[in-house]
């Protein structure tokens, strides 16, 4: 049994999508608070109530407070992180089952390939494994 770690392009590529929306959003709000954030003597409180108060205005067209920003960008970095963590699968990859041939007892069992050095399982001897046809 082998495993083998596959990645899912799509679902990967999809979820860094995710996370550079999420932290753009992220970004585009530090940027529009941050000369009234750093000015201020609390910026804490004043960060969070900018928020609340100042808009971010798209294309003039679409006009949405900062806190829905905020929001839209922590929910985008959560679904590319677990879509990251999906697109990760360990995969059990069988071996090929190949039928081997003892040659001192001339014995056949089978067994999962890939073995340069095998225990008979009839006469315990180490043994370099005959493939025998199936
Ligand atoms: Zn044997």
């Amino acid at each position: 049994m082998k495993r083998v770690l596959r990645k899912q392009k799509p679902l990967y590529m999809l979820s860094l999508t995710f996370c550079i929306i999420g932290i753009l959003a992220l970004l585009t709000t530090l940027w529009k608070t941050s000369s009234q954030v750093f000015s201020s003597a609390d910026p804490f409180s004043t960060f969070l109530s900018l928020l609340w108060i100042e808009e971010i205005v798209i294309i003039n067209v679409v006009t949405f407070k900062l806190i829905y920003l905020v929001a839209f960008g922590d929910i985008m970095l959560i679904l590319g992180v677990i879509l990251w963590l999906l697109s990760r699968q360990w995969l059990v990859v069988p071996g090929k089952t190949v039928c081997y041939q003892c040659p001192f007892c001339k014995k056949k069992w089978k067994s999962t390939g890939d073995k340069a050095l095998v225990h008979c399982p009839y006469c315990n001897q180490l043994v370099h494994p005959k493939i025998a046809e199936k």
